[in-house]
């Protein structure tokens, strides 16, 4: 009996290695050590042996199937280490990846534009200035030279909250409202970039929509500053090659008044649809400030001098971006925005 079992031993030392699942070490476990299994039956035959031998052999024996039984847990444990192992190394994070994308919130175009055109004239020795956008009707037209029942009122069809108070319809009135804070000290260089309000609403325009206005006073200012000062400007946002030209034009609070063409940004001056086949793009309105709007202002018309001008920001950045329909800057669709 000791022999089969050291026999049965051997086999199963030799063979265990080359085992590796789990059901069939379970089967051979139970063919062995199962209640019908080769040494189940083995140890059963004990009690045919003489008395006097049986406890010495049984007590072998039973150490026998102690090993045999550790043999086979050894084996168990093995097997799942393995295939524990294969797992971790299959699901194993590999810790060089890129991390998952964080999406970061960006300005919108419109706001890199005014960045843009504010860094501009800060260089220039600009200060920003503000106003209120819900205006007194003598800042937005009537300190402006625009008293009521002009015909100029009829260019900007207004949103009136009373008689007296309206939606800003342009930046215009911060230029007479710094005015009368600084004055008589000189000189008036300022920048007002914000909100304006009209009745309008198509592919061009916005009921809301942005300038920048500009004013500069000082003793001695002449068209040639405005020209020197626009025609930076315009080169630094559209580029060096480009051409500038002014028409002359009619605005209340500028004598003379003009506008201020660039050569078109998409045919460079030859002639396309942006811009109707005349090669030129209109950016701006500008001019010599009134002597009235100094007057209004608290300065002498006789002593200073200034010149302002106006832009819509939408057009500007149409024009640099070459969008062209200004209501894609409102629709708040990710696809647009996300391409500046
Ligand atoms: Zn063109």
């Amino acid at each position: 009996m000791l022999e089969k079992l050291e026999l049965i031993k051997s086999k199963v030392e030799e063979n265990l290695n080359n085992i590796n699942s789990i059901s069939n070490l379970n089967d051979l476990k139970v063919k062995l050590l199962g209640r019908k299994g080769e040494v189940t039956l083995l140890l059963r035959g004990l009690k045919d042996i003489p008395a006097e031998k049986r406890s010495e052999i049984g007590k072998i024996a039973n150490e026998v199937k102690i090993e045999l039984e550790k043999l086979f847990m050894e084996r168990e444990e093995n097997i799942k280490q393995k295939a524990l192992d294969i797992r971790l190394k299959e699901e194993e994070i590999d810790v060089t990846l890129p991390g998952l994308p964080i999406p970061l919130g960006a300005k919108h175009p419109l706001t890199q534009m005014v960045d843009e055109i504010k860094d501009i004239f800060i260089g220039l020795g600009f200060t920003v200035a503000e106003g209120p956008e819900i205006e007194l009707d003598y800042y937005n037209f009537e300190a402006l030279n625009i008293p009521r029942e002009h015909p100029a009122r009829d260019m900007q069809d207004s949103f009136y909250i009373s008689s007296d108070i309206v939606l800003r319809t342009h930046t215009s009135p911060v230029q007479v409202r710094t005015m009368e804070e600084l004055a008589p000290s000189l000189p008036v260089k300022i920048i007002v970039p914000g909100k304006v309000y009209r009745r309008d609403d198509d592919a061009t325009h916005s009921p809301m929509f942005h300038q920048v206005e500009g004013l500069l006073i000082d003793h001695n200012i002449t068209f040639a500053n405005l020209k020197g000062t626009l025609m930076l400007f315009a080169k630094k946002v559209f580029g060096n090659e480009l051409e500038v030209r002014y028409r002359p034009s009619y605005f209340p609070f500028t004598e003379p008044s003009a506008e201020m063409d660039i050569s078109c940004v998409n045919c460079k001056g030859v002639g396309c649809r942006v811009c109707s086949y005349t090669g030129w793009l209109e950016i701006l309105g500008a001019g010599m400030v009134d002597p009235r709007v100094l007057k209004n202002g608290g300065y002498d018309p006789e002593k200073v001098s200034g010149f302002a001008f106006g832009m819509g920001v939408e057009r500007i950045a149409m024009l640099k971006y070459g969008v062209n329909d200004l209501r894609l800057f409102f629709d708040n669709d990710k696809r647009f925005l996300s391409q500046f």
